[in-house]
């Protein structure tokens, strides 16, 4: 008998969920031992009843072995549709950075509601400015962005922004053969195949987009590690994965720019900032010249990773 699969987007882009028709012929061969029964980016169904009549009163998601939610919780509606996936599945998986870090939107963690309503609404070059939207109807915002483990139990991530198809694919197959999926658990240096001479080559960091030394002509292996040439490259704090199962180089290093931490920490619970504020001064190379710590973050703010300074008050007044 088939495994019913449900599949949610919260606050996502629907990258995760292209990844999943990245898989191609894997997805064909597995789709037989697959049924989907609730996947909306891919086929139409109702929260409140099929009918359209209102004759279901509560958000209804059918039941499932498997849940696979990508993107992040920011509003009300997407904490209950969480929720109800989460009653729903037996087994719920996280996918995505968004969904497992709180990926780019949790960038927002670090403003006021204030800020954001007037960036979106009169600070924005390309719109027109207006008031901000006070229709009742529309989904009330939480108090900030948050990964799904924050609001439900998780089974099983799957970072990456996206995953490869590679690790989904292993997920799929690990819950359809009943055994443990085998994830990487390495960092990303640990799959860089760049030439490390040693630390303490240099003393101060430069900015993501300053141009490394590379001849093009040569390999990746011939290519000095890019923290070495005093670039920050966030592989010692990221977790494995963008280059697949095989040997393949990490995706960024072998277009030779740096490792942005797409992946999320190498543990779970890992602190982007801390790790590579610690991996910095372990090297020798001065932290003072990180002008961009939160953004060390980009990926993995929520957690209460990146918070806004009045937000930060306010928990702590509660
Ligand atoms: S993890 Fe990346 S690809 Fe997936 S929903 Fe978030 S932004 Fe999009
Ligand atoms: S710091 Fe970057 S370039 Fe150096 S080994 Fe790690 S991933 Fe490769
Ligand atoms: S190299 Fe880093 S930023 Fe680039 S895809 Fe891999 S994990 Fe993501």
């Amino acid at each position: 008998m088939p495994v019913k699969v449900a599949e949610e987007w919260l606050g996502s882009c629907s990258g995760c969920e292209i990844s999943i028709l990245n898989l191609g012929e894997t997805l064909l061969a597995v789709l037989p031992q697959l049924e989907f029964v609730h996947i909306p980016v891919l086929m139409d169904h109702k929260y409140f009843g099929q009918t359209g009549q209102g004759d279901v009163h509560h958000l209804e998601i059918p039941p499932a072995t498997v849940g696979i939610v990508s993107g992040n919780i920011r509003n009300q509606e997407q904490l209950e549709v969480a929720e109800a996936m989460r009653a729903s599945c037996d087994v719920l998986i996280a996918l995505g950075t968004c969904a497992t870090h709180g990926g780019i939107p949790a960038l927002i963690n670090s403003y006021s509601d204030a800020d954001l309503f007037e960036r979106y609404y009169r600070g924005c070059e390309t719109t027109d400015a207006g008031p901000d939207p006070d229709d009742p109807a529309l989904p009330k915002m939480l108090e900030r962005t948050f990964a799904l483990d924050e609001k439900v139990k998780v089974d099983l991530y799957l970072p990456g922004c996206p995953p490869h198809p590679d690790q989904i694919a292993e997920a799929i197959v690990a819950l359809l053969e009943g055994r443990a999926p085998q994830l990487p658990s390495r960092s990303v240096c640990d799959t860089c195949p760049t030439k490390r001479e040693g630390k303490g080559a240099v003393k101060q960091v430069r900015r993501f987009l300053q141009p490394p030394q590379f001849d093009p002509k040569k390999p990746l292996s011939e290519m000095r590690c890019l923290l070495e040439q005093g670039l920050l490259c966030m592989g010692p704090v990221t977790r494995a994965g963008c280059s697949g199962a095989g040997d393949d180089a990490p995706r960024c290093l072998s277009a030779r720019v740096p490792c942005r931490g797409c992946y999320g920490p190498v543990k779970h619970d890992g602190n982007q900032m801390l790790d590579m504020l610690n991996a910095l001064a372990s090297n020798g190379i001065d932290i003072k010249g990180v002008v961009d710590r939160p953004g060390l973050l980009r990926f993995s703010g929520g957690h209460g990773r990146l918070m806004n300074p009045s937000r930060r008050v306010s928990a702590c007044q509660k």
